[in-house]
């Protein structure tokens, strides 16, 4: 009897060790959809907390402090601003206003919006101590393995967008790239620096605009996957089509705020899963390609009577091995397939 007990005993203390060091190797990074906007916090469960822009001012309010509180986190340890521009700092004022923040990383730029002039003043009435980010720069974040930027150097080039801090974090062995909304300039640049570029994360630079993901920037960050941050309906048309067709050849898996919500990256003891707070379309939505009616084709928007009907055509003469195989069929081209795709599967 004495025998099983302490056996049992021994056996509850090693799962309470177990746990301990699981709970202690995992990281959580959200993509936070803001709109069009860019807001990403990461926290470990060694408790420390990054915050990275927090998207026009109402999201901050809406979005970020609320889910900031409803994961129990009270303080921030670092703020990174990339660049003043509304949708990337007008939400720290709710942010910075409701809850402590340690410390704020700047590029120093100046920029004379209101907006930018109101936030600063925050910083300094709250007396934040508001730190230069710049190449070589290390954030030190309990949990977290390595932060370090990447870009950019004083002076300041006269391009907004351009002068973004990016920056490069390691996590047991996984690596995000955060590159704010830099531009084909600022890539190329990082490129022949030879900055450390290579990621299996990245944060698409500047909501997948066509003016940034040139192909040798993507080429040299060869992520697996691959985060856009963009409003659904925006009127910029992010993302482009051609730097989504770019990330896919390159091997990535695209995520988009805009489809997915808001999406969660955990890396545990090395392990990564994502995971989004919606699908585009719920799977009890999809149609299969191989049964669904002429009816039902018509459901899906772009699709009326004549392709429904081509659809049909096809399927009864060749049927449907993926989705991708859409593509044969008249009046279907890269564009159409990949507003569509997410309405079917193959069975
Ligand atoms: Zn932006």
């Amino acid at each position: 009897m004495y025998r099983i007990k302490h056996n049992l005993l021994l056996l509850i203390c090693l799962l309470l060790v177990t746990a301990q060091v699981g709970l202690a190797a995992q990281v959580q990074v959200d993509f936070l959809d803001v709109g069009q906007g860019d807001a990403v916090l990461i926290h470990s469960s060694d408790g420390g907390v990054l915050l990275i822009d927090a998207g026009i001012q109402s999201a901050g309010a809406a979005v970020v402090v609320p889910h900031i509180k409803r994961l129990g986190i009270e303080d921030i340890d670092a703020v990174v601003m990339t660049h003043p521009h509304s949708d990337h700092i007008g939400g720290l004022i709710p942010v910075l206003e409701q809850i402590p923040v340690a410390r704020v990383y700047s590029n120093y730029q100046v920029h004379t919006t209101q907006l930018y002039e109101r936030l600063l003043l925050l910083i300094e009435s709250l007396d934040i101590p508001f730190l230069l980010a710049e190449p070589g720069t290390e954030i030190p974040i309990a949990g977290i393995d390595r932060i370090e930027v990447l870009h950019p150097s004083q002076p300041l080039s006269d391009q907004i967008n351009n002068n973004s801090i990016v920056l490069r974090m390691e996590v047991d062995g996984v690596s995000f790239l955060f590159t704010g909304d830099i531009e084909k300039e600022a890539e190329q640049l990082l490129i022949n620096k030879r900055a450390e570029l290579a990621a299996d994360i990245i944060k698409v630079p500047h909501h997948g605009s066509s003016t940034s993901s040139h192909h040798e920037f993507v080429a040299a960050v060869q992520p697996s996957t691959a985060v856009i941050m963009v409003g659904e309906g925006n009127r910029y048309g992010h993302p482009d089509l051609e730097v989504l067709v770019r990330y896919q050849a390159a091997g990535a898996e695209i995520y988009r705020t805009d489809h997915h919500g808001t999406i969660t990256v955990r890396v545990e003891d090395g392990v990564v899963s994502i995971e989004t707070a919606k699908s585009r379309v719920g799977a009890d939505q999809r149609l299969n390609l191989n049964s669904a009616t002429l009816e039902e084709l018509q459901t899906v928007p772009g699709i009326g009577p004549v392709l429904a009907a081509r659809i049909i055509t096809y399927r009864e003469e060749f049927g449907f091995d993926s989705v991708e195989d859409l593509i044969n069929i008249t009046g279907i081209g890269a564009k159409t397939l990949e507003q569509i795709r997410d309405y079917f599967y193959v069975y």
